[in-house]
């Protein structure tokens, strides 16, 4: 049995985890979901494990690990511990070796991220318990956006606000946007710190980001992932004044948080779904309300790579990732059909074969700038963080 390095992702009611060789070779994954409720699933693979009533996360943790050592996967104890944490606030920039003053910041950043920094302390008590001996590192999502300069990061507001409690944009999916110029710097055989692209990871959530000489200066997410494009089930930017016209009509700031969170993007714009496949099948089927949930998410799109050359001194590459955008030609297309005073343009078949038979490049040969379609793979990150900062 080889050294692995284990990576935890807690989400509120789920938890992933997924085991690396040395080399960064995925070698398992498993995964809970609806934990804390009744009916609680956990699967590794093809396999159901099983979970009793309402199964906490450190319950599902113990079985997953339980189910890895039973096949052999995990011995006694992983090399080192990778946990993905969603918010560092200004005092992470960089991945940390966890200690007592490391959870306290992360406890700190909790009031940032309430939804998400509690339960991956959680996961990281619940490791520190398992495997004292273990080095763990935390990951953050909003760590490779620390560059972002001021006028990027401050909004109009009263400066207090971000003086007294640290509303400003801090910028999330750090990890896969820092792997985008990393990659795209692989590809085009240039150094990383002189790489300047602009990344847009498209998954059920959605951010993009200007990357200039390998730096953040500037991403569309802002104090919370709320902010920004059109996503899965979250509305993305909004006037702010329709806070005041819906409080009006009665809506709760409960309901309201639940609304523009769980039940807007592609799902409120199409009343059926937040998949970005089954929501193609059916605006192909002629379904008005898909197409034009579709048409928000590519124009919405476009409008912020526009608003991301400001950043720029020059741009190698505009790159796309995550589910959305490693896998869907159509979404690719019609976004950079709103491009083509900026000079973009798209070669349909590689783009139809998702660059895979043209080195991930996807741009017609009048194009200005490549364009790249590069996967995302956040999780080998954290694992490569982990058992650098392990040593
Ligand atoms: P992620 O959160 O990165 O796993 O991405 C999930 C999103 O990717 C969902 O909206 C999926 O529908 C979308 N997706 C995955 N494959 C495709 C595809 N072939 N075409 C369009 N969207 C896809």
């Amino acid at each position: 049995m080889e050294d692995v390095i284990l990576v935890v992702n807690c989400g509120s009611s789920s938890l992933k985890l997924a085991l690396f060789s040395r080399n960064l070779e995925r070698l398992a994954g498993g995964l809970a979901e609806r934990l804390g409720e009744d009916g609680a699933t956990a699967s590794a693979g093809d396999d159901q494990i099983s979970l009793t009533g309402k199964s906490s996360h450190e319950d599902a943790l113990a079985e997953l690990l339980s189910h890895f050592r039973e096949n052999e996967l995990l011995s006694d104890q992983p090399l080192a511990i990778g946990h993905r944490v969603v918010h560092g606030g200004e005092a992470f920039r960089a991945p940390a070796l966890i200690n007592d003053d490391v959870l306290v910041a992360i406890e700190d950043c909790s009031s940032l991220a309430p939804l998400h920094n509690p339960v991956n302390l959680t996961g990281i008590r619940a490791t520190l318990k398992l495997f004292p001996d273990v080095p763990q590192v935390a990951v953050f999502d909003t760590a490779f956006h620390q560059t972002l300069p001021p006028h990027a990061y401050l909004y109009g507001l009263p400066r207090r606000f971000y003086e007294d409690w640290g509303v400003r944009r801090y910028g999330f999916h750090g990890t896969s946007h820092s792997f985008m110029v990393e990659q795209a710097a692989r590809l085009l055989a240039k150094p990383r710190s002189e790489t300047s692209i602009i990344s847009a990871h498209l998954g059920n959530g959605c951010s993009i980001t200007a990357i200039n000489n390998g730096e953040s200066l500037d991403t569309s997410m802002g104090l919370t992932p709320l902010e920004g494009l059109v996503m899965g089930t979250r509305c993305g930017d909004v006037d702010p004044g329709l806070f005041d016209f819906l409080s009006a009509k009665g809506i709760d700031s409960e309901s309201l948080s639940r609304i523009l969170n769980r039940e807007s993007g592609l799902l409120g714009l199409s009343e059926s779904t937040n998949d970005m496949r089954t929501l193609i099948e059916q605006a192909d089927g002629g379904d008005e309300q898909s197409s034009q949930a579709l048409a928000v998410f590519c124009f919405r799109l476009a409008r912020y790579i526009g608003a991301m050359m400001a950043s720029l001194d020059e741009l190698d590459a505009l790159v796309f990732t995550g589910g959305i955008g490693e896998n869907s030609d159509r979404v690719r297309k019609d976004t950079v059909s709103h491009l083509n005073l900026m000079g973009f343009s798209l070669d349909s078949k590689a783009n139809e074969n998702h660059g895979q038979e043209s080195d991930h490049r996807i741009e017609s040969k009048t194009s200005r700038f490549p364009i790249l379609v590069i996967p995302t793979n956040e999780e080998a990150v954290i694992a490569r963080e982990a058992a650098a900062r392990a040593g």
